[in-house]
């Protein structure tokens, strides 16, 4: 029988959060692109949580946006509501969080996808790779028909031999009841890539005329919504939102599901998968958190043409009927009607520590991957790997270097370098705490971070590119002016002073100091200084951060400037550390299976230590200096 044959410069495999990203990037470079899909339905599905960011997620989404992807204007055209997640802590934990409709979000990726040049899209299971002298070569079908291309990404999600369970009832499908996708697996097995089999929940969705709000307390969203996206007009995102509701487990709630354990499939060993530690079952956290009476449960809309709601905090895999009593045992639920059950989610993905911090397969030229593939949980984190994963991809299909985010630069560095070089038994979810600079890696500075490189790379336009240069020297110029105007201890001062509750000036300042108080800010003193030209909000923003953080700023600027010097030091590939005789034995083997691409990233290798890191030091000096002679 003849197959069909195709010839692309990149093949992405699956079009969730990673492989639209992915995609796009590389079509908008302009590469000849085909996307694939078990189903065309399914495009940036959102198949748990109805909302995109959060903490340290909504720092994602911004430096997404920044490099030139797609998931902030997606998400700014399909929300139903927003907040700034810890607007009463510092500005390097303020974090977006946006309610999504999930359908529209669905549908205006699928949109985009289909108007853009270059890009092909192809519902189709991919069941094998394409081989050659460990260089990639393309993909095969379930149909038997080849698509050959010079660079492969993988972003296959919780597809790959995924099963749904919940009790006893086990189903071999994707998540909703998609196709799974079987035969992948073997093939990448057949390429010696390691696979771990991992785990993830979610809740059940409830009818809301099911449910008695009137026990619950709402949740609203900010009066005055910031967009994700630095394209978008923030006029373009005042408006009339939805509400989210709060409402908690109880005794009752703990007593069925403790008296249910055994049939849980958590609890029985039927799930194998290794689950998130920061995304737990609800099981999980009666069990783990045994002294806790109650814990909080978030009803959240599922998007404004549903009646559907999502019960955040309660995700489960118990038995159809232990749900019904779960869920009816909590305030407001007693009456609730389940559209859709709970149910946990097994599946193959790779350990990544078989990638480059480029996220290239060391062993298979040409080879990407991004996403809940490669060990992560999360839309966001799924779309920042997904976009380093397609431009990478790009890159080496026309012969450039690849883009290496490193940790000071992003969260996405942090991300994918976590991810690479650390051992991940578990679905890797992001956190502020993970960020060792998160001063500098604020949400709110992404676009002064990353829009230059997301400009050379070729997905930032000149015109957005030349705003933020302009934007970057305004807010420089501001900032140095500032430190420059006196404040004296006048009564016009003292009378703004005390309206914010700070201690009267004694002899005079400047606008900078005062500034600095905790209790002032930028804004706050506009009626003092006459000079100050009319700014954007977002300069405004940068202003006051930069004046008001300066110290600690510089501070982390200086560990910064000390982190580049082990990150600078490259390390040979596909070294054989035994020959490095003063190495400890779990130094080499380590080295030897991780394959650091500097000096820095092997520091953070557990099992390597300072030590180590020294006897490599003078290695590599005695190295340089024998290759000069
Ligand atoms: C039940 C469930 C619960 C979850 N709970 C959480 C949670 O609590 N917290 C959290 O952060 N995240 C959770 N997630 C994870 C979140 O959904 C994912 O992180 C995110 O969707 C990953 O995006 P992705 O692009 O990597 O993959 P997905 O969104 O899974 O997309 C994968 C894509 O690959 C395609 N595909 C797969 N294999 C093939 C193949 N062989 N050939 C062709 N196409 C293929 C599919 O059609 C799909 O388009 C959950 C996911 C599920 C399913």
């Amino acid at each position: 029988m003849p197959y069909i044959e195709e010839e692309y410069d990149v093949c992405v495999v699956g079009a969730g959060h990673a492989g639209c990203e992915a995609a796009l990037a590389c079509a908008r470079l302009g590469l000849d692109t085909i996307l694939f899909t078990v189903s065309v339905e399914s495009i940036a599905l959102m198949p748990c949580n109805p909302n995109i960011g959060g903490s340290s997620k909504g720092h994602l989404v911004r430096e997404i946006d920044a490099l030139g992807g797609q998931m902030g204007i997606n998400i700014d055209k399909t929300f139903i509501q927003s907040k700034m997640l810890n607007c009463s802590k510092g500005p390097a934990v303020h974090s977006l969080r946006a309610q999504a409709d999930k359908s529209e979000y669905t549908r205006l990726m699928r949109k985009t996808l289909e108007n853009t040049d270059h890009l092909t899209i192809r519902q189709a299971e991919v069941t094998e790779l394409i081989v050659e002298n460990e260089h990639i070569k393309g993909v095969k079908t379930f149909s038997g028909a080849s698509y050959y291309s010079k660079a492969v990404v993988l972003c296959t999600g919780t597809y790959l031999k995924a099963r749904c369970l919940y009790g006893d009832v086990v189903n071999h499908t994707g998540p909703n009841g998609l196709q799974s996708a079987d035969y992948l697996s073997d093939s990448l097995k057949e390429n010696g890539v390691e696979l771990f089999r991992f785990k993830t929940g979610t809740p059940a969705r409830v009818d809301k005329r099911s449910i008695d709000f009137s026990k619950m307390e709402e949740q609203k969203g900010d009066e005055r919504v910031v967009p994700f996206s630095f394209t978008t007009d923030p006029e373009d995102v005042q408006i009339d939102q939805v509400s989210c509701w709060l409402t908690y487990t109880n005794l009752k709630t703990h007593e069925v599901i403790r008296e249910n354990l055994d049939r849980s499939p958590l609890y029985s060993g039927m799930i194998e998968g290794t689950g998130p530690r920061y995304c737990p079952s609800i099981e999980d956290k009666v069990v783990k958190f045994a002294d806790k009476e109650r814990h909080q449960v978030f009803l959240e809309p599922e998007g404004l043409y549903t009646n559907e709601m999502y019960v955040g905090g309660m995700s489960s895999s118990l038995p159809e009927d232990v749900q019904y009593q779960m869920y009816r045992s909590v305030a407001g639920m007693e009456q609730v009607k389940i559209v859709r059950n709970a149910y946990a989610i097994e599946y193959d993905c790779i350990n990544p520590r078989q990638l480059y911090p480029s996220l290239e397969f060391k062993k298979i030229r040409g080879l990407f991957s991004g996403g809940q593939f490669n060990g992560s949980s999360g839309y966001e984190e799924a779309a920042a790997q997904g976009l380093i994963a397609g431009i990478n991809a790009a890159m080496f299909s026309l012969g450039k270097d690849p883009l290496i985010l490193d940790r000071s630069t992003s969260y996405i560095g942090v991300l994918i370098d976590d991810l690479v070089t650390k051992e991940n038994h578990e679905p890797y979810r992001m956190m502020t705490s993970r960020a060792e600079y998160r001063l500098l890696l604020r949400q709110d500075n992404a676009d002064l971070r990353l829009s230059k490189i997301g400009y050379e790379v070729g997905l930032i336009s000149q015109e957005r590119y030349d705003w933020v240069v302009e934007k970057e020297r305004l807010i420089e110029k501001e900032v140095e002016r500032i430190q420059h105007v006196k404040i004296g201890a006048n009564a016009a001062v003292q009378k703004i002073l005390e309206l914010h509750g700070s201690t009267p000036l004694k002899t005079g300042t400047t606008l900078a100091e005062l500034i600095r108080r905790p209790e002032l800010t930028y804004e706050m003193l506009k009626e003092i200084d006459s000079d100050r030209p009319d700014f954007p909000e977002d300069v405004i923003e940068q202003v006051n951060i930069q004046v008001k953080y300066d110290g600690y700023i510089k501070r982390q600027l200086k560990q910064v400037k000390e982190f580049k010097k082990l990150e600078n030091k490259r390390l040979p590939e596909h070294f054989d550390y035994d020959q490095v005789k003063s190495l400890r034995i779990e130094a080499k083997q380590k080295l030897n299976l991780y394959q650091p691409v500097n000096l820095g990233q092997a520091s953070r290798i557990s099992g390597v230590s300072p030590a180590d890191i020294s006897v490599l030091l003078v290695y590599l000096e005695q190295m340089y200096r024998k290759n000069k002679e």
